[in-house]
């Protein structure tokens, strides 16, 4: 028994130093490479799978027979051709060596998720090794690339039921320029802000542009305006525009009307806007045809930041107990011309609050660090683009501390979408469609004259406020409520596999968790400060606490409690919560 143990021990020993090694040769930027340099690639049809039972190993082998389709490469002398039989290994990790963390997202965890068997139809890279039967795979986890399961292998790449191409614009401020929140001066620049557009289009001729920025925020106004362009100039029906939130970086301005305003802000303001512009158009123009996939990955940047104290009151911290939306959602095209990947669009939910707001270097926060990560492993051809989620509730960790410990978070979730990747789908869709749907939150009724008396004696050594409340005061005395906030959402569905669902706004997470339950799609993915916004979004819950409810949700006399200071005097009505709801429900098809 104990010599069986030690063998054991032994076996494992030695096949996790082999995966580490193989993790550890790996270069960033790699598997690209590695599927450059395969000597070997071939499309085929596996005819049969063996897969080695091995408890102990870290790597499980699983022997391919497959029928050669086409060889697309291969060394001169090699005996390879079409309709032949080749014989080939795959490789997965075992669950257990996978949460030791062995090799990271470069082999597929489970059998399952490497996906091959019998009928499998795909293009392999593979490279003959030393004292090996079978070929053996050039690219790690990624040396297996399925083919679109709809796609006739006779009618090739104009088949695909999709086109896509994507592009970026540096849209980094001057130095100089305000950075916020809160509002600094910019001393330098840490990393770049950059918009980043995919063009993506059905056959039919449905398309959409989705565009991501590091911009903090966007209204409604300028929002309508360059989707208006966008349009209008280049003929693109949809467009759904984010902000990533990042807290070290600038708002998506409108440029004036004045005619010869040269001033350095309107100068950026119009930059801003003909970067957008240019990348739709760039990504408009390289669109091709793609195979398209989904996944997700566990991911958690930051926690809930709500707590309550003795007194039921709200107040802003590092809840851990409470809700957060824990994983990372991805989506991305491979090229079906080159089989490599053309863009990567993933959305997390957690506010970009990393980097100290005492820092005055522009930054893209942990969304920048983490388009960054996924560029160095898969070439900085490919397009990544962050979408923010509903982050209204969370808030990055460690809150305002290094740019350090904002990378490092960055680069953690760009890891997650690298492993969503390697265990991802291909989509069956082939069809896209677009639905959007408006309504309207009610606000807060305003309360009575008397009451509105006491408030007004309590501001009264506080101009502002006492200004704020002469506004409140006409509104009564005019019998009229607070206007109510616009609400639009999107959803962009590509047959039954995908949905993105977007939302104006600071959303709380709640609502992300929601779409992912009642949304009668196979994968999900959600974007909060989407298409504009005017502050925060609670739920129900959180708006009956009334000047209870916090930062994000309390009403009048709270004056920290959301939209308190603006128009609204306050959060929207309970109630809110299921008009929300309704409305985005209604953009799906029943089930
Ligand atoms: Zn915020």
């Amino acid at each position: 028994m104990r010599l069986c143990v030690c063998r054991l021990t032994l076996v494992t020993l030695a096949v996790s130093l082999v995966a580490q090694q193989a993790a550890a040769e790996l270069p960033p930027g790699s598997y690209v490479k590695l599927r450059k340099s395969a000597p070997i690639v071939l499309s085929v049809r596996i005819t049969k799978t063996a897969a080695e039972k091995d408890d102990v190993a870290a790597l499980h082998r699983v022997a391919c027979t497959a029928t050669i389709e086409a060889v697309e490469r291969a060394p001169e002398k090699t005996p390879l051709k079409a309709d032949d039989t080749v014989a080939f290994d795959a490789y997965y990790l075992s669950s257990k060596a996978a949460q030791r963390g062995f090799a990271g997202p470069r082999w597929p965890h489970g059998l399952k998720a490497l996906g091959l068997e019998e009928g499998w139809r795909g293009r392999v890279y593979l490279k003959r090794e030393e004292g090996k039967a079978n070929l053996q795979p050039a690219a790690y986890g990624e040396s297996f690339q399925p083919l679109p399961k709809k796609v006739d292998p006779a009618a090739k790449s104009s088949q695909s039921p999709f086109l896509l191409g994507a592009a970026e614009r540096d849209v980094t401020p001057p130095v100089g320029f305000d950075i916020t929140h809160y509002v600094r001066k910019s001393k330098g620049v840490r990393d770049p802000l950059y918009v980043r557009a995919m063009v993506l289009s059905d056959r039919s001729g449905n398309d959409v542009a989705i565009v991501t920025t590091d911009f903090i925020g966007a209204g409604f106004e300028v929002c309508d305006q360059l989707r208006q362009r966008i349009r209008k100039e280049l003929g693109i029906q949809e467009t759904i525009l984010n902000a990533s939130h990042s807290h070290s970086s600038v708002g998506l301005g409108i440029p004036s009307e004045k005619p010869g305003d040269n001033s350095p802000l309107n100068t950026y303001h119009k930059r801003q806007h003909q970067a957008i512009i240019d990348a739709v158009a760039e990504a408009q123009q390289k669109q091709q045809p793609v195979a398209l996939y989904a996944g997700r990955a566990p991911a958690q940047v930051g926690f809930n930041r709500r707590l309550v104290n003795d007194e039921g009151y709200t107040f802003m911290g590092v809840n851990e107990k409470g809700p957060v939306v824990p994983w990372v959602n991805v989506l991305w095209a491979r090229s079906q011309r080159t089989g490599e990947p053309v863009a990567v669009l993933f959305e997390h939910a957690a506010h970009p609050v990393i980097v100290p707001h005492t820092s005055g270097l522009t930054s893209a926060d942990y969304p920048g660090a983490a388009t960054a990560r996924v560029r160095e492993e898969l070439g900085e051809d490919v397009i990544a683009m962050f979408g923010q989620g509903c982050g209204a509730n969370i808030n990055g960790f460690p809150l305002r501390t290094t740019h350090e410990n904002a990378e490092l978070a960055g680069r953690r979730l760009g890891d997650a979408v690298l492993e969503a990747m390697a265990e991802g789908e291909p989509l069956e869709a082939d069809t896209l469609e677009i639905r959007s749907g408006r309504s309207w939150l009610p606000s807060n009724d305003p309360p009575n004259l008397e009451t509105l008396a006491k408030w007004q004696q309590w501001s009264s050594n506080n101009p502002v406020r006492t200004e704020h409340l002469k506004k409140l005061k006409r509104l009564i005395e005019q019998n009229q409520n607070p206007p109510p906030r616009r609400f639009d959402a999107y959803a962009v569905m590509l047959g039954n596999d995908w949905c993105l669902v977007t939302m104006p706004h600071e959303m709380f997470c709640q609502y992300e968790l929601w779409v992912d339950e009642a949304a009668p799609f196979k994968h999900n993915m959600t974007f909060g400060y989407t298409n504009g916004g005017q502050g925060y979004i609670a739920v129900d819950e959180a708006w009956k606490l009334k000047e209870r409810g916090g930062y994000e949700a309390g009403a009048l006399p709270n004056w920290g409690g959301n939209g308190s200071m603006s128009e609204f005097f306050g959060p929207p009505q309970v109630g809110s919560e299921k008009i929300i709801k309704d409305t985005i429900q209604n953009l799906w098809p029943s089930r």
